[in-house]
C-alpha cells in the first residue's frame, strides 16, 4: 500500500505517523512542526527572555544534539546566543569519545564550547575514583546519584564560566516520565513536588534551569535527529546498567505499549499534583559552605564531597550526612584512603558479625551504611 501524503503540506509522501497523535507527516513537516512546538515550549512557559546567554548542556548523545540543534535554530527568534557546556566526568572508554562527538557539532555548528572536568572541579576526584571509592558493597548502582549531584554543579559551574543567564538540559518526556515514577517508587514528597515543573527560576544563588524538550517523546528526538541527519554518540555509559532508573525505564516501556500516551500523562500529572501541606517539605536554605540551595546544613555536592574525601562515600546522602556536617571540610584527594587510620564501626550490625558493613559503614566515627538512607537519585 503506497504512503499517505503528508496530512500538513499535502504535497509529499507522509514518511511517519507521530506516535503522539497518529498525524502522517512528511520528514520536512515534521521537522518544522518540532521546532515549533519547542518555540511554544520557551515561549509559553517564559524560559529564555530576549537577550539571555543560554549555556546548553552538551554531552554528545541524541537529546543534547537536537536540543542544540532546535536552539540554534529557533536563537534568531528568541534573540538569545548559545555556549555548548560539556561536563568530562571522567569515565574512561565512554566519556572521551562522546566529548569528541561534542567537539566536532561545535565546530559544524560554528558554536563556542566549554569543557569542565570533575577531576579539576572536585578536588582531583573522577567518576572512575568514585565508582572505585564506592565499589564492593554491593550497592554500586549509587554511582548514577553521586554522578548526578557533581554534574549539576559541574554544569552550573560551567555555566558561570562563560557568563550565562540561564542553562538548559535536553531532558525529554521519556526521562521526566521516569523520573516522575522514580520518585513515586521511592515516596519522595519533596522532588515529586519539583518533578513537572519546566524548570527552575534560579532559587538561591542557582542560574535558572529548563529543559525545553520535556514535552517531546524520546521517539519524536529520534525521528528528528534522523531527518536532520544530525550525528550523535549513542553509545551508553558503563555504570548506566547499574542504575535504578533502568527500573523506571522498563516499567514504562511497558505501561507505554498498553497505554501509548503514559509518558505525557505522567509528565502532566506531575505538573498538577499538588501536595498536601504535611507532606511538603521545609522551604530550602542555604549551604553553609558554598551558599548553593540546601535541603540541610550542607547542599548534597558538598556533603557528597566531604564524605568521599573521608573515606564515608554512603555517608554523604541521607542521615549520615548529619556526621559529616559537624566536622570541617577536607581536601579532595583521591588517592589517599583517610578510611584506613579508621577503626571499625560502631553499629549492632557489624558489632554482632551477622551484617557486614558496606565500605561506608566501616568506620569508627559512623553508623554503618546499613543504617543510612542514601537514596539514588538517577
Ligand atoms: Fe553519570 Fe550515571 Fe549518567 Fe554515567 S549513567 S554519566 S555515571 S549519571
Amino acid at each position: 500500500m503506497p504512503a499517505p501524503t503528508c496530512s500538513s503540506c499535502h504535497a509529499a509522501r507522509a514518511a511517519l505517523r507521530r506516535p503522539r497523535s497518529g498525524q502522517a507527516l512528511c520528514g520536512s513537516c515534521f521537522c518544522a512542526t518540532f521546532e515549533a512546538e519547542v518555540l511554544h515550549t520557551v515561549l509559553a512557559g517564559h524560559l529564555l527572555p530576549p537577550g539571555a546567554v543560554v549555556a546548553v548542556g552538551a554531552s554528545g548523545g541524541k537529546d543534547s544534539t537536537v536540543l542544540a540543534h532546535v536552539l540554534r535554530e529557533l536563537a534568531p527568534r528568541l534573540g538569545i546566543t548559545l555556549h555548548l557546556v560539556a561536563v568530562d566526568e571522567g569515565i574512561g572508554g565512554y566519556r572521551d569519545a562522546a566529548l569528541e562527538a561534542v567537539s566536532s557539532q561545535a565546530a559544524r555548528w560554528e558554536l563556542p564550547l566549554t569543557i569542565v572536568a570533575y577531576a579539576d572541579l572536585f578536588g582531583g576526584w573522577t567518576m572512575d575514583a568514585v565508582a572505585r571509592s564506592t565499589a564492593g558493597s554491593g550497592r554500586s548502582r549509587s554511582c548514577c546519584t553521586f554522578c548526578g549531584v557533581l554534574r549539576r554543579r559541574a554544569l552550573e559551574e560551567g555555566a558561570r564560566l562563560v557568563g550565562a543567564s540561564h542553562i538548559v538540559t535536553g531532558h525529554n518526556a521519556d526521562d521526566m516520565a521516569e523520573t516522575v515514577l522514580m520518585n513515586f517508587l521511592r515516596g519522595d514528597a519533596g522532588r515529586l513536588a519539583r518533578g513537572g515543573v519546566l524548570g527552575s527560576a534560579g532559587e538561591g544563588c542557582a542560574l535558572p534551569r529548563c529543559r525545553p524538550l520535556q514535552f517531546a517523546s524520546q521517539k519524536e528526538v529520534v525521528l528528528y535527529a534522523h531527518f536532520r541527519r544530525l550525528r550523535y554518540f549513542s553509545e551508553e555509559c558503563v555504570y548506566a546498567p547499574e542504575a535504578f532508573r533502568g527500573h523506571a525505564r522498563d516499567l514504562l516501556k511497558r505501561l507505554e505499549a498498553a497505554r501509548p500516551s503514559a509518558v505525557l500523562d505522567l509528565v502532566h500529572s506531575a505538573e498538577r499534583l499538588a501536595l498536601a501541606p504535611a507532606a511538603r517539605p521545609p522551604p530550602p536554605g542555604t549551604c553553609s559552605r558554598c551558599g548553593a540551595l540546601a535541603s540541610h546544613t550542607l547542599c548534597q555536592a558538598c556533603a557528597l564531597l566531604d564524605g568521599l574525601n573521608r573515606g564515608l562515600p554512603r555517608l554523604a546522602i541521607g542521615k549520615g550526612r548529619r556526621v559529616l556536617e559537624d566536622k570541617p571540610p577536607l581536601s579532595g584527594n583521591p588517592s589517599s584512603d583517610p578510611a584506613a587510620s579508621q577503626g571499625p564501626c560502631t553499629c549492632e550490625q557489624s558489632r554482632d558479625g551477622a551484617t557486614l558493613c558496606g565500605d561506608g559503614g566501616d568506620r569508627a566515627e559512623a553508623t554503618c551504611v546499613l543504617q543510612s538512607d542514601l537514596s539514588p537519585t538517577e
